[in-house]
């Protein structure tokens, strides 16, 4: 089924046909007065919608729901996830899939809300969500895709006008994201926790038509097909911590079948490089440490197996031998990626024996506490004969000397380098700084610190402090979730 909004969208409904018991019609709560804060035009474009179209008064009530395609019913999406360990029901309590929709690629995208009101699973909470976390998780969004991350997108950030209670009243929003879909390990674990196989089958060959089809013809589909999620999350894993970035919040529900970077809550980028890392505030116990991220991925990845076993033999004792010998892959996979990412930061030829002057060089940072992302740029710098910045970084000189000796005899590329290594990623405290002005109505902030992400490989003339690490009085960072 199609319904359209002429000259704006056209949205199918798959997902809320094909699994009706995961998807409770429900409508946007109002909205007293929208205003479009941030539209994404490259998305826009990508997605064959007119910008123009969008701003209008039924393109906002498109982005905010309250006005949905006629005959488009939004839906609720139920599932299930491992929150900190613990397992809970979920589902969408301030979300909505509003459908799907073909982009001019061909591909499906779904097109959803988040912040447009209380669905029967909001639990306690009020639906809502605040101007400044919606725009930062559009900025970051925006930051990790231009990065080439897998990731959910941010189409446009609207005003609701209405307020929002959070330990001050704040000026509430709804944001559009796109994502290849929003089916997670959480869905899965749903059909598992009620025990439905039938649904849990078919919630499969819904995942695998969409996003794995190839699998589909193997002789296994179920087991092929964990194996490319498994494929696909330690190849994302290891793109975050080769860029820096930190989840926050990795429970199960927040892990994409499709391979995308989702929910962008309490994430935030390394400055100093210290592995032990925590950004959230309600992760006293390091589960969502930056170093710690592959396992808990892992540690994901068996839940995932968990929930398919009755897809992948009769037998049970057979089927968790079948999904562990399938999750072992996961090390490999990541070991792989995030070697080939280091060797090519690195600016080395594949050929090259990277493991150990990675490792080296990652202990040098943490003990010099030196930003992350200045110190791959300034390598690339060295690269090209300038060791001065690099070297400036660094409190034990012998010790990084005799590190550069060995990486300058392997001839690194200082342009390869300059392709992976940003100079300009969503620094914290350019983020806060950025959400601060928008939350009191200038958008300016946030605007230019897009414009600066989106190219973050490119050095442009007046960008310098989009650059530069945090200034010495920023303190230690902290962010939240369910903002
Ligand atoms: P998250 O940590 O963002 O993945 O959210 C976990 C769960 O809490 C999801 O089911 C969300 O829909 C729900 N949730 C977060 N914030 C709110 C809110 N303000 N109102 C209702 N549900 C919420
Ligand atoms: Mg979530």
């Amino acid at each position: 089924m199609t319904t359209a909004l002429p000259g704006v969208a056209t949205l199918q409904a798959d997902f809320a046909t094909a699994l009706p018991e995961l998807a409770v019609p429900w409508q946007a709560a109002a909205t007293p007065s929208p205003r479009l804060l941030v539209l994404n035009e490259p998305l826009a474009a990508e997605l064959g919608l007119a910008p123009e179209r969008l701003g209008s008064a039924e393109g906002l009530g498109l982005l905010t729901g309250t006005e949905p395609p006629t005959g488009s019913t939004p839906v609720a999406q139920a599932y299930a996830g491992h929150q900190f360990g613990g397992f809970t029901k979920l589902g969408d309590g301030r979300a909505l899939l509003l459908g799907e929709l073909t982009d001019t690629a061909g591909n499906l995208r779904d097109v959803a809300l988040k912040g447009s009101g209380r669905t029967p699973h909001a639990r306690g909470g009020d639906g809502l969500a605040a101007v400044g976390p919606m725009l930062r998780e559009y900025v970051v969004s925006e930051a990790m895709h231009a990065l080439g991350i897998p990731t959910t997108r941010s189409l446009a950030v609207v005003a609701t006008g209405r307020d929002v209670r959070r330990e001050t009243v704040l000026p509430g929003a709804v944001l559009t994201r796109i994502a290849s879909s929003h089916l997670r390990v959480g869905s899965f674990q749903y059909a598992q926790g009620i025990r439905d196989d039938d649904l849990l089958r078919r919630l499969a060959d819904h995942a695998i038509a969409r996003h794995y089809p190839e699998v589909a013809s193997d002789p296994e589909p179920y087991l092929a097909f964990f194996r490319a999620v498994v494929a696909a999350q330690a190849d994302l894993i290891a793109r975050w911590m080769l860029v820096g970035f930190v989840h926050g919040v990795m429970n199960t529900d927040n892990m994409t079948i499709s391979g995308e970077t989702i929910d962008y809550g309490p994430c935030a980028f390394l400055d100093v490089f210290e592995p032990s890392t925590v950004f959230s505030s309600i992760d006293s116990g390091g589960r969502y440490a930056y170093a710690n991220q592959p396992v808990a991925a892992e540690w994901n990845l068996a839940r995932f197996a968990e929930a398919l076993l009755p897809l992948f033999a009769d037998d049970r004792e057979r089927a968790v031998e079948i999904a562990s010998e399938a999750l072992a892959s996961f090390r490999t996979e990541y070991d792989a990626a995030w070697s080939a990412g280091m060797l090519a930061k690195l600016g080395l030829a594949p050929a090259a024996d990277a493991q150990g002057l990675a490792a080296d060089v990652l202990d040098l940072l943490s003990a010099s506490h030196v930003d992350h992302t200045t110190f791959w740029r300034h390598l690339g710098a060295a690269a090209r004969g300038d060791a001065e910045p690099v070297r400036s970084l660094f409190l034990d000189l012998p010790a990084i000397d005799e590190w550069l000796g060995r990486w300058q005899a392997l001839n690194p590329d200082a342009d390869a380098m300059d392709r992976v290594n940003p100079l300009y990623i969503a620094r914290n405290h350019l983020v806060e700084e950025a959400l601060a002005a928008a939350t009191d109505g200038d958008l300016g902030p946030v605007t230019q610190l897009v414009d600066a992400v989106r190219a973050p490989f490119t050095a442009r003339p007046g960008l310098a402090r989009f650059a530069e690490p945090a200034p010495d009085d920023f303190g230690q960072y902290q962010t939240f979730c369910g903002t």
